[in-house]
């Protein structure tokens, strides 16, 4: 299992993933694009089509939040 944290200030120049406020969108290795939000999901969701990959979302991008990918290699 490999993991990734997200740099809230680099989400403009990553073309896989978007974070807006406690809302996170990220690619699966599989190619599925899914959303994690921390309000929706309490914050951790799999991918919803292979389960390969983790993605989790505590607070906002602007406020301090933290957000990171786990996935299979
Ligand atoms: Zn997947």
């Amino acid at each position: 299992m490999k993991s990734k944290t997200i740099d809230p200030n680099a989400v403009a120049s990553e073309i896989d993933l978007d974070w807006e406020g406690n809302n996170l969108a990220v690619k699966c290795v599989c190619g599925k694009v899914f959303l994690v939000s921390e309000q929706i999901h309490g914050g951790e969701r799999t991918c919803p089509f292979c389960g390969k990959t983790k993605a989790m979302v505590q607070g906002g991008r602007k406020s301090g939040g933290k957000a990171m990918i786990q996935f299979e290699c």
